[in-house]
């Protein structure tokens, strides 16, 4: 099964698909994991998508569709997806609707998960991504165990463009650019909608029924 997870920054997308990688053994493509990976090994196009990265603004088409087709087009991934921060324009949902024709898939599931901006601003403050196992916590509604041996001290990172200005910038552009394209889904009746503002137990119960309910 293929499913796009969308949601303004801060929604809970990370966290929602790490979740549905271990439930479902399904494969994460988060395009933002993807660049930020790029920016940390400094590689030449780190070094290029770095500044915008930072800024919170989109990285160009051209760039995403090779980061994307290049794991579309690989048959250990083949019907396994969950796009997370993918497709982001129209433009970007034009060619994966080509890339998924070409290589015989298709979407199954798409999530929209629906967050205020002031929520939004009050989880990014108090976000932190351990850089040693990767998983995403928040201060104060998630914070890491107190008997890690991982995720805490240096270990516990916080991403360049969380904060206020960027973050409602990035909100701002998701309203205007990515919001719309889930009209480009709705046709085919696979939109399902969540409140973002949930406890994370509640939505990740809430997507495994619908996950289950389409496996049948
Ligand atoms: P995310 O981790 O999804 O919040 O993305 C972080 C940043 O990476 C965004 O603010 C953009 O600068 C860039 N980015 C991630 N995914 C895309 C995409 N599909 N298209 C363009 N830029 C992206």
């Amino acid at each position: 099964m293929n499913i796009i997870l969308f949601g303004p920054p801060g929604a809970g997308k990370g966290t929602q698909s790490d979740f549905l990688v271990s439930k479902f053994q399904l494969f994460k493509l988060s395009t933002g994991d993807l660049l930020r990976n790029e920016i940390s090994k400094k590689t030449e196009l780190g070094k290029k998508i770095e500044n915008i990265v930072n800024t919170g603004k989109l990285v160009s088409n051209d760039i995403i569709d090779s980061l994307i087709e290049s794991v579309v087009s690989n048959p250990q991934y083949l019907n396994k997806i969950i796009f997370d921060g993918y497709p982001r324009n129209l433009e970007q949902a034009q060619s994966l609707d080509k890339l998924l024709k070409k290589f015989n898939q298709k979407i199954h599931l798409v999530l929209s998960l629906e967050v205020s901006l002031q929520s939004v601003i009050k989880r990014i403050t108090g976000r932190a991504i351990c850089k040693k196992c990767g998983k995403i916590y928040n201060e104060f509604f998630n914070p890491p165990p107190a008997n890690t041996d991982c995720c805490k001290g240096d270990n516990l990172q916080k991403r360049k463009d969380d904060n206020e200005k960027v973050v409602t910038s990035r909100y701002e552009t998701y309203q205007n650019l990515t919001e719309p394209i889930l009209k480009h889904y709705e046709g085919s009746g696979i939109v399902k909608k969540l409140d973002g503002n949930l406890e994370i137990k509640q939505i990740m119960g809430q997507i495994s029924k619908y996950i289950e309910g389409l496996r049948g």
